[in-house]
């Protein structure tokens, strides 16, 4: 990519010597500099653009972006160069000697100059210097184009910065008075791995299968934790031998902890008798929130934010579905957290386009294990420093809630946190500590969830449509069953967001017998990282809603976040 930035410089820079070439042939109005400059702007565009497409594998983005971006500035320098430079030639001084006339352009430029200089000698007010006399000299009309120009540079800035999101002062989606934590017996996961949960909630399991059964699904809750896991091998790209080896290969480590739902086991053991005597002491809370997120860094996290512990986010009560018992805060967790950090663990691009595939579960699977590695260490570094820290995967606590509280991204239409920079393909794990002297990261808005209300490409691609298509977040579900509190057990109250079936979606994962990931598969922000993406996604800020649809088309036209696509499970291996 260096090379071609490099490039892009040269041309740039070679550019000024025709453009100087140009002024002594011709007479350059502003509307030619105009045409001139926006075409060999969208020319180099379209060179980055097609570069850094090829370099990241979509060859369709690369020739799209040559029709469209380098078709549009052959259009602009062509119209530019008849209309606009080939008639303001200038004349040879023989051809004004014969004429004796005076062309039109140098009139008026003349004319121009002399308004100037008649309006800087007339002596007149500050207000006629810098309002009329100054619009006059320069001209109206350039006067407007270095408007325009300011205007852009403006709004680029204004783009770079929201990108790094508006802090805010408690996370964007509202509760309501009576909302409650989240009890972790109603976790489809933990509700589908647990004997117990399921003899004590028959009413639940009734609900469920009767649904699935009218949908012509052979499914029973019993065995549905069991055949997620287990895999369908066949000889279809993305489900061969070779692809689920890759599978179990990276579930290996998070398996070894027990189920990810699972607290208090492995990696997010509650054991703290390696805790120091003594306490490390920081300078400032600067430091410590530096220290904390470099040693996440090392470790392997993506990203990193500290929010305050918030118990709305947490599990209440918390329940372990392998040795089937209920876990409260107060009595069994070995201290009371202050402090939640929160990581991200970025999983691999080209895996997760072959959704919904082993493939692509194999990076969630690596993804998991990564998240206790990472949780685990991260820990042990800080029980090393004096105080408690217990590791956490998708037990304990609410991950997308803690991780939007600390500013690291929003919680998306799919259910899942689009992370800023990353988009959505990440996993997310945390520390639960006591330690709380550290400056803690607001919550922050990135502009997604606007993008997402004119989105629903992951509503679209969902095979099972378990997510909802309803334009605004809000407290109420709308799909089928919503209202049976038998089947809508899983649905977490009392929070404004896109309220989805995520019944149907575990059901989809045992049909297929591994999990399925389309939805961040087609998610326009799921990209790897090149500037083209950041450049759009920036622009999706700043744009109104009817853009972020035509953006999320042209995203398909461009060839990006098509799913169930063999190609891309070759793809993946040849890669
Ligand atoms: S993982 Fe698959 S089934 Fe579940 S919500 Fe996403 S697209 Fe739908
Ligand atoms: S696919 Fe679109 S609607 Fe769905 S989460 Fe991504 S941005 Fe939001």
């Amino acid at each position: 990519m260096g090379m071609m930035w490099t490039t892009v410089g040269l041309v740039a820079g070679l550019s000024v010597f025709v453009y100087v070439e140009l002024a002594k042939r011709f007479r350059l109005d502003w509307r030619a500099w105009t045409g001139l400059i926006l075409g060999e702007f969208l020319i180099l565009f379209c060179i980055a653009w097609s570069v850094a497409s090829v370099a990241e594998g979509v060859p369709r983005s690369a020739s799209m972006g040559l029709i469209m971006f380098g078709g549009t500035a052959l259009i602009a320098m062509i119209l530019t160069w008849r209309l606009l430079i080939e008639p303001a030639q200038k004349p040879t001084a023989a051809s004004h000697v014969v004429t004796g006339s005076q062309p039109k352009e140098t009139a008026a430029a003349t004319s121009e100059s002399e308004d100037a200089t008649a309006a800087s000698q007339s002596g007149s007010t500050r207000r006629a210097f810098f309002g009329e006399s100054v619009l006059r000299a320069i001209g109206w009309k350039k006067a407007a184009a270095g408007g325009a120009a300011l205007a852009a540079a403006g709004l680029g800035t204004y783009a770079a910065i929201r990108s790094k999101g508006i802090p805010l002062d408690q996370v964007p989606n509202e509760m309501t008075d009576d909302y409650k934590s989240f009890d972790n017996r109603n976790c489809i996961q933990t509700f589908c791995i647990s004997e117990e949960l399921q003899e004590m909630y028959p009413e639940r399991v009734k609900a469920w299968e009767a649904r699935a059964k009218r949908d012509g699904k052979d499914f029973t809750v019993a065995t549905s934790h069991a055949l997620s896991i287990k895999g369908k091998m066949s000889d279809q790209p993305g489900y061969t031998q070779l692809d689920y080896a890759l599978r179990s290969g990276g579930w290996l480590t998070s398996r070894s902890s027990g189920p990810a739902a699972m607290p208090d086991s492995g990696a997010r053991s509650w054991d703290q008798s390696d805790v120091a005597q003594q306490q490390w002491r920081f300078d400032s809370q600067q430091d410590a929130a530096k220290a904390i997120k470099r040693a996440a860094e090392l470790y392997g996290a993506a990203a990193c934010g500290i929010t305050r512990r918030d118990r709305r986010f947490d599990y209440d009560p918390i329940y372990d579905p392998i040795n089937e018992k209920e876990l409260t805060w107060d009595d069994d967790f070995p201290f009371e957290p202050k402090t939640v950090i929160v990581c991200l663990i970025e999983q691999d691009y080209i895996a997760m386009s072959a959704a919904p595939t082993a493939v692509a579960d194999a990076t969630v699977g690596q993804g998991y294990s990564e998240m206790d590695v990472v949780a685990s260490h991260l820990a042990h570094f800080i029980r090393l420093l004096g105080y408690h820290a217990v590791a956490s995967g998708n037990d304990l606590g609410l991950s997308t809630a803690y991780a939007a509280s600390a500013g690291l991204g929003e919680l998306a239409r799919a259910g899942w946190l689009i992370a800023a920079g990353f988009g959505p393909n990440v996993r997310i794990c945390k520390v639960y500590t006591d330690f709380d002297f550290v400056e803690y990261d607001p919550p922050r808005d990135f502009g997604i969830t606007n993008f997402c209300i004119h989105c629903k490409r992951c509503a679209d691609a969902c095979p099972p449509q378990s997510i909802t298509h309803e334009d605004h977040p809000s407290f109420e579900a709308t799909y089928e069953g919503a209202d049976d509190p038998n089947y809508a057990f899983a649905n977490h109250k009392g929070v404004r967001k896109w309220q989805n079936d995520t019944l149907k979606c575990f059901e989809y994962w045992v049909e297929g017998g591994t999990g399925c990931s389309s939805c961040v598969a087609a998610c326009p922000y799921n990209k790897p990282d090149f500037w083209h993406h950041d450049f759009v996604e920036a622009t999706n800020i700043i744009t109104p809603g009817p853009l972020h649809q035509f953006n999320k088309e042209m995203d398909k036209v461009f060839g990006y976040g098509s799913v169930n696509d063999p190609k891309k499970v070759e793809q993946f291996w040849k890669s």
